[in-house]
C-alpha cells in the first residue's frame, strides 16, 4: 500500500521519538513512555494539521520593537458605545445577562441579525431556525464543516484561500479540491495591481465539480488578496453549484470593508442559492472586537438544523454579555444604514486612506502591491527586492524565509502568501507576503519609515 508523505513524516516522527526513549537512563522509564506513545497516540482526525501559521508567525511577531502587520486585528478603539454596552451587560441592573443564554444564540441577537439579513437579502428570516450565533467566523465554519462534510466528500476551494478552510475539511474527512485565482492581465502601472484582476478560469472551475462534490467554500471579500468577487462571477459559481446540486459556505466576514468603486454581493441572494448556501460573518470584524469571538451563520433550516447539532454537542451556547453588546450594536447601525455615522460605512472610509497610504511606501521599498478592493489585507510582490536568503535555514518556501528574515533584520512583520495556498501551488505564490492594514496611523508610521528606509 502506498503511503502519504504526510503518514511517513508521522511514522518518522514515531521513530524519532523512539530513538530518544531508547537513549533515556531508565528501561521502565522507557517501556511505559513507549506504551504511553502508542496509548495516547492522537486522533486520526487531527494527522498532519499539527502546524499553524497563525502560532508560528504571532509568535515571531511578539517583541515589542517588532512592528505588526502580521496576524489580522486592528489596533484602532472599536466604537466606544459597543464597549460600554457590554461593560453595561456585564455591571448593568440585569445580572442575568451574566448567566447562561440559549445555545443557539442570545434572542436580542439572533432577533436583530435575522432583521438586519432579512433587509439585505430582501427575505423574512426565522431567527431560530436561520441562525446559530457561535465562537467567531471559525466557529461558524467549523461547525459548518463539521455539520456537513463526510469521509470522501469533495470540497472546492479557492486559492488563496483563509489558511483554516484546508485544515477544518481534512479534519472532518473531507477531500479538499482546490482551484487558483490568477492575475489574468498583468495589469502592472506604475508597480501596482489590482485585486479584481485576479480571476478563476470558468472552464477549469467547471470541471472540479463532479458527484462527490459536496460543497464549495467562497470567501468574499477574500483574504488574503481582498477580492471582492463580481456579479457575474458568483453567478458562474451559482449556475454550478445548482447544476450539481452542490452546497455553498461563503465566509463573508469582511463584508462591510469595501472599498470606493466596490459592491459586495451575497451569493445567498441569487436565484436557487439560499437554499444551498450558509452565509458566515463574525462580530469581530463587523465592529472591530476581534478579541469577542462571536460569529453567525445564516441560512436555510435543512442546513442550519444541522450547525445547531454540532453546536449542542460541542461548544453548546456563548458568552452572555457580548451577545447582548452585539446585539445592541446590530440594532443600532442597522437603523443608520443609509448614513456617513453608520460604523459599516465610516470604518471603510478610514481604511481606505490607510490602504493607499500603504500602496505607496510598498511602492518606495520596491514591492509591487495588489490592491485590494475589500477587506483590511494587502499583498505584495517582493521578488524585485532580490533579498539574498541563501543563509537562512530551513526548506521553506522563499516568502517564509523572506518574512522571517525582514522580522529579524528590519523588525517589520508580515505573513507569507503560501500559507493561504495549498502544498502543490506554494510554488506560484512564494513571491508574494501579506501586510495588514487596519492600524493606527503611528503603527502605519513606522512601517513607513522601515520601507522608506529599506534600500
Ligand atoms: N474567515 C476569514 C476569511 C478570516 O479572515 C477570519 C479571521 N479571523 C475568520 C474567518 C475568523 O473570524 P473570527 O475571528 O470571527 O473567528
Ligand atoms: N483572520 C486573521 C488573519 O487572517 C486572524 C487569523 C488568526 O489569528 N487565526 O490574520
Amino acid at each position: 500500500m502506498r503511503q502519504t508523505g504526510m503518514q511517513l513524516a508521522c511514522q518518522l516522527r514515531c521513530i524519532k521519538t523512539t530513538q530518544n526513549l531508547l537513549c533515556s537512563s531508565s528501561t521502565q522509564k522507557f517501556s511505559t513512555s513507549v506504551m504511553t506513545l502508542f496509548r495516547h497516540k492522537n486522533a486520526k482526525r487531527i494527522e498532519g494539521l499539527d502546524k499553524n501559521v497563525w502560532i508560528e508567525f504571532t509568535k515571531l511577531a511578539a517583541e515589542p520593537d517588532v512592528v505588526n502587520l502580521g496576524q489580522g486585528f486592528p489596533d484602532l478603539p472599536p466604537p466606544p458605545y459597543i464597549r460600554e454596552a457590554l461593560a453595561d451587560a456585564a455591571v448593568g441592573e440585569n445580572f442575568m445577562l451574566n448567566q447562561y443564554t440559549r445555545g443557539f444564540g442570545h434572542p436580542p441577537l439572533v432577533k436583530a441579525l435575522a432583521e438586519l439579513y432579512g433587509d439585505i437579502c430582501g427575505r423574512s428570516i426565522n431567527p431560530n431556525k436561520e441562525i446559530v450565533v457561535t465562537v467567531g467566523g471559525y466557529g461558524s465554519l467549523s461547525n459548518s464543516i463539521q455539520g456537513l462534510i463526510d469521509e470522501g466528500d469533495e470540497v472546492i476551494i479557492i486559492e488563496p484561500f483563509f489558511d483554516c478552510f484546508e485544515l477544518m475539511v481534512k479534519m472532518a474527512g473531507g477531500t479538499p479540491v482546490f482551484i487558483s485565482l490568477r492575475p489574468v492581465q498583468e495589469n502592472v502601472e506604475q508597480g501596482v495591481s489590482y485585486s479584481g484582476d485576479w480571476k478563476l478560469n470558468e472552464e477549469e472551475l467547471a470541471s472540479k465539480f463532479n458527484s462527490r462534490t459536496k460543497a464549495i467554500i467562497i470567501n468574499t471579500p477574500n483574504n488574503p488578496l481582498g477580492k471582492i468577487f463580481k456579479m457575474e462571477e458568483l453567478k458562474i459559481i451559482a449556475d454550478l453549484c445548482i447544476k450539481h446540486d452542490v452546497l455553498c459556505i461563503s465566509d463573508e466576514v469582511y463584508e462591510w470593508l469595501v472599498y470606493s468603486g466596490h459592491k459586495h454581493i451575497k451569493i445567498a441572494t441569487l436565484p436557487g442559492m439560499w437554499e444551498r448556501t450558509i452565509t458566515i460573518g463574525s462580530a469581530g470584524k463587523t465592529f472591530s472586537v476581534t478579541g469577542w469571538k462571536l460569529g453567525w451563520s445564516i441560512g436555510p433550516e435543512h442546513l442550519i438544523k444541522h450547525l445547531q447539532t454540532v453546536q449542542q454537542n460541542t461548544i453548546y451556547t456563548c458568552c452572555t454579555p457580548v451577545q447582548e453588546a452585539v446585539a445592541q450594536g446590530i440594532r443600532k447601525e442597522h437603523v443608520r444604514l443609509k448614513e456617513q455615522e453608520c460604523y459599516f460605512l465610516s470604518l471603510p472610509c478610514e481604511l481606505e486612506v490607510k490602504r493607499n497610504r500603504m500602496v505607496k511606501f510598498l511602492c518606495a521599498a520596491g514591492m509591487r502591491p495588489v490592491i485590494p478592493e475589500g477587506g483590511y489585507f494587502m499583498i505584495a510582490d517582493i521578488s524585485a527586492l532580490n533579498v539574498d536568503l541563501s543563509k537562512m535555514e530551513g526548506n521553506e518556501p522563499y516568502d517564509n524565509l523572506f518574512v522571517k528574515w525582514m522580522i529579524k533584520n528590519k523588525r517589520l512583520a508580515a505573513i507569507p502568501m503560501s500559507s493561504f495556498v495549498s502544498d502543490q501551488s506554494k510554488s506560484n505564490f512564494e513571491k508574494y507576503i501579506r501586510f495588514c492594514f487596519i492600524k493606527q496611523d503611528s503603527t502605519l508610521d513606522s512601517a513607513e519609515a522601515i520601507l522608506r528606509g529599506w534600500k
